[in-house]
């Protein structure tokens, strides 16, 4: 629906692109910022209008190009979420199209959901976030439809499992792995995907390092899921989902799939979402300097047996693929306290700039203890071979002044 303005006269850098592209003022009686459209339905120009968009709504007829296809009604879609899908786009780096939805969790059920069918396999790296495990086990094996695990970070296994699973629809990979920020090589995943026919869809958890440090569609994964509610909107004060991808064909689905299951993004959260795209950058580079600079500082401190970080990996497997595939090591670390739960408790305890809280990816710094919530329903095997101990507390660290973070954290560790 709407209507591009005028391009630039030369091609412009994604910093640029998201603030010139898609959004037509004179649409919104010049307003230079969009106008919030809550309406629910549209009123059609005529009814062979009405017709038209609903042909192509149903996927009987393709929009011709530069055609002003008139929507029809917001559970399929609506001006806002056409002008944050477009504004999307110039984020992420080899994207064509985006999708919206309501939540991360959203953006994840509506791509499994679509891509497979009772019998189909989905081959995925563990650890896993808990909602996603859930989608899984919970939702989809009743539904004949059979997870396959691979541990993240291990190549040759995730090629096997990828050359070896039946009737396999999707390899889910979520790089880096949370909270130990092990690492998958999605060039790798891809490899071994294209070795097989039909090619099973490579989706891409990329919430945690994209749409900024890195960029799986360029190396070959053919769809990005987001949770949105993290660094893309970045004040923690919405949720939202988002599904970018060079495949057209496959967004539209899941659009459809999206307007039967009914969960868009909402025209006041497309709103709020789309003003904070423009900072994305701008936001996760001083974030992942900040925790640079707070893990270079904390390193050496006696109470800590390790730092997960990925500048800080020893393993020479994950140093390259940290090299091929990021162009930064981001703003989320986990510190080791000598797997000792009281420990991990009263260092919590003791952060007053730094908020408990599980999330992540927010302007301010959060802490928290995954073993005992975001990964409780993990089994202790699990939790063990995943490297998630009790004394591990996972820090997504914000824009405040990192000196601060060094001297509250620094604190809390000599207190201990
Ligand atoms: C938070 C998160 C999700 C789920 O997103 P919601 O917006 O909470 O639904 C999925 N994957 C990862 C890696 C996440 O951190």
């Amino acid at each position: 629906m709407t209507k591009q303005r005028k391009p630039p006269r030369f091609a412009v850098r994604p910093e640029t692109e998201i603030l010139t592209r898609g959004y037509d003022p004179s649409l919104s009686v010049g307003s230079a910022r969009p106008a919030v459209f809550r309406s629910s339905t549209y009123v059609f120009s005529s009814p062979e209008s009405a017709e038209r968009a609903f042909a192509i709504a149903l996927g009987k007829a393709q929009p011709d190009e530069d055609e002003n296809v008139e929507l029809i009604y917001s559970r399929l879609s609506h001006p806002n979420a056409e002008i944050l899908e477009d504004h999307l786009v110039p984020l992420e780096a080899g994207a064509s199209s985006a999708a919206v939805f309501n939540s991360g969790m959203a953006a994840i059920s509506t791509l499994l959901l679509t891509l497979c069918r009772p019998g189909a396999s989905i081959v995925y790296t563990v650890p896993v976030y808990g909602g996603t495990h859930m989608l899984l086990y919970e939702l989809l094996q009743p539904y004949g439809v059979h997870p396959i695990p691979v541990g993240a970070g291990d190549s040759a296994a995730l090629a096997r499992a990828i050359a070896g699973a039946e009737n396999l629809a999707v390899v889910l990979i979520e790089t880096p792995a949370n909270p130990t920020l092990r690492m998958t090589d999605i060039a790798a995943a891809v490899a071994a995907a294209k070795l097989r026919a039909p090619r099973p869809v490579v989706a891409v958890d990329n919430t945690f390092m994209g749409p900024v440090f890195q960029h799986p569609l360029e190396l070959g994964a053919d769809v990005c899921v987001y949770s949105a509610t993290k660094y893309l909107a970045g004040f923690s004060d919405m949720l939202g989902g988002a599904v970018t991808s060079a495949d057209a064909e496959l967004v539209a689905h899941l659009r459809s799939t999206r307007a039967l299951l009914g969960n868009i993004l909402q025209p006041d959260e497309c709103w709020l979402l789309d003003s904070r795209l423009a900072t994305v950058s701008l936001r996760m580079n001083r974030q992942s300097k900040n925790a640079t600079r707070i893990v270079e500082r904390l390193v050496e401190h006696p109470q800590l047996s390790r730092i997960h970080y990925p500048s800080l990996f020893e393993d020479l497997e994950q140093r390259r693929i940290y090299e091929a595939q990021c162009e930064w090591p981001g703003a989320i670390f986990s510190i080791e306290l000598g797997g000792d739960k009281r420990k991990a408790f009263e260092f919590l305890r003791r952060l007053r700039i730094t908020k408990n809280a599980v999330s992540l990816g927010g302007m301010e710094s959060l802490a928290c203890h995954p073993a005992t919530t975001t990964h409780s329903e993990m089994s202790a095997e699990q939790l063990e071979s995943a490297g998630i101990s009790m004394g591990l507390v996972r820090i997504s660290v914000g824009i405040e002044n990192w000196r601060d973070l060094v001297d509250e954290y620094t604190d809390a560790l000599d207190a201990l």
